[in-house]
């Protein structure tokens, strides 16, 4: 090999690392991305999705309760709340009603539904409400996810309101299930921005006629460390 084909393949020697180490350099300035935030657009469907769960979960409780409640010997009159009386009675939608007296029992065949409600035992309601508020608590759930993805999008230090529901992003319906609708959720969140946000959640159920009442609202609390409380 002459001189001046040494000098040459050393000369590329010398340009390869050289570009190689340019290329490393450049390579350690980048580190990876940060993970992302979830995107308004994601937070929806995740939202959407939780829903629809939640309001089977809970009309699936609901149903197992009152079947237990249904199965639950019935002692006292739901008309009075006194001793039945064995031998007064009526057959109620496949099942027997007792009475302590015949007045009560006409009393029930005028208006059914003004005193079948009382045949349920308390116990056995609470857990009815407890399963409708599953419902309820999910969708707590997304409106805390909605705000966390509002926040990310806005930044710290950011200082204007979003603005109610719709300025989170959810539309007229989103938060409506079998025992809640939309009104019934308000959110806080305090100003500036900041990682974690710091904010709460409630909802009180006024509208629906079979919405939970015990209790008769629940708050979702976001801590500044980024854990969440419940409050009834
Ligand atoms: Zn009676």
């Amino acid at each position: 090999m002459s001189g001046r084909k040494i000098v040459l393949a050393m000369t590329i020697a010398i340009i390869c690392l050289g570009l190689t180490w340019l290329v490393s350099c450049k390579k350690k300035e980048q580190p990876a991305p940060p993970p992302k935030a979830p995107t308004m657009e994601e937070m929806h469907k995740h939202a959407e999705k939780m829903k629809k769960t939640a309001t089977a979960t809970a009309e699936e409780a609901k149903k197992t309760v009152e079947t237990m409640a249904a199965s639950v010997e019935q002692t006292v009159c739901p008309v009075t709340g006194q001793k039945i009386d064995k031998n007064v009675f009526v057959e109620y939608k496949g099942k027997k009603v007792y009475f302590c007296c015949a007045d009560c029992k006409a009393k029930f065949e005028a208006e059914p539904e003004k005193y079948i409600a009382k045949l349920a035992i308390p116990i056995l309601r609470g857990r009815i409400d407890s399963a409708k508020w599953a419902e309820g608590k999910s969708m707590m759930g997304s409106i805390a996810t909605g705000i966390r993805a509002w926040c990310a999008e806005k930044g710290v230090n950011y200082n204007t309101a979003p603005g109610g529901l719709t300025g989170l992003g959810f539309a007229a319906g989103d938060l409506s299930g079998t025992y809640f609708v939309d009104a019934d959720f308000t959110f806080t969140l305090t100003l500036p921005v900041t990682v974690p946000p710091v904010f709460s959640v409630t909802c009180t159920p006024t509208v629906r006629t079979n919405r939970p009442t015990n209790p008769a609202s629940y708050t979702l609390n976001g801590l500044a460390d980024g854990t969440t409380t419940w409050t009834p």
